[in-house]
């Protein structure tokens, strides 16, 4: 393992130069590996520079105080989930309503399959050539069930045209947990869930979940966790 340049904690599955967008676990530092030095701010983390995300660290145990539901964040069934479906977008098997407000997604882990004498088909050598050294990437049997009991809101958009959230404080790959986003302030003004000024919320504490899909980009706003359940199918074909 490799120290994270932030909390030198041994984090790092590769070195800092080849760890793109790995996020650390302890100080939840995004691996930069585009700026030039380390008082330049990181787009990778909100304009924070790795020097003040160190001092930051030191002082909050956190690279950026702003992402103050670290803990909760933590605790959430979502990131260790993230890290099962490895490095490939996951697929959406099923999305529905359950009765009452109640939202329930199936997604399947990415593999990577193995190519297919009619991929080649009708390709001219060159190409063939090419297309030979890229494999395909298929629903394997690992799913993923999540259950929303009770959400506030939600959107799905297509893949091809979701425009990232710059503002966001997001946590995970392809299943995320967002401190801050776009989305939670236009919450307030299409629903009735409000934030006063002692920093209660109505109906409750809620976070922004967000999910990533080879085709559809998912968010959810709920006040209740989710309930997450990993099922491993045998005979190979998505539940
Ligand atoms: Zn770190």
């Amino acid at each position: 393992m490799y120290k994270c340049k932030c909390c030198s904690h041994e984090t790092l599955p590769v070195p800092p130069e080849d760890a793109v967008a790995y996020i650390c676990p302890i100080c939840w530092w995004e691996n930069d590996v585009f700026t030039a030095d380390d008082d330049e701010p990181s787009d990778e983390n909100h304009g924070i520079s790795l020097n003040r995300a160190r001092k930051n660290y030191i002082a909050h145990g956190i690279c950026d105080p702003r992402l103050k539901c670290k803990d909760d964040i933590h605790l959430s069934t979502f990131t260790p989930v993230d890290k099962i479906l490895g490095d490939h977008m996951p697929f959406l098997v099923s999305l529905k309503e359950n009765g009452e407000n109640e939202l329930h997604i199936v997604l399947s882990a990415a593999v990577v399959g193995e190519n297919t004498p009619d991929m080649m088909e009708g390709l001219t050598a060159p190409v063939a050539d090419v297309v030979s050294k890229y494999r395909p990437i298929l629903p394997g049997n690992k799913t993923i069930d999540i259950r929303f009991d009770n959400y506030i809101m939600y959107q799905v958009r297509n893949e091809s045209y979701a425009s990232p959230d710059r503002t966001e404080g997001k946590h995970g790959k392809y299943l995320s947990v967002y401190a801050e986003s776009k989305l939670l302030d236009y919450l307030e003004t299409v629903t009735n869930v409000q934030r006063c000024d002692d920093g209660s919320t109505y109906p409750g504490p809620w976070r922004h979940y967000g999910i990533r899909t080879q085709n559809q980009t998912i968010d959810v706003v709920s006040h209740f966790e989710p309930m997450v359940t990993v099922n491993e199918n045998e005979s190979g074909e998505p539940k």
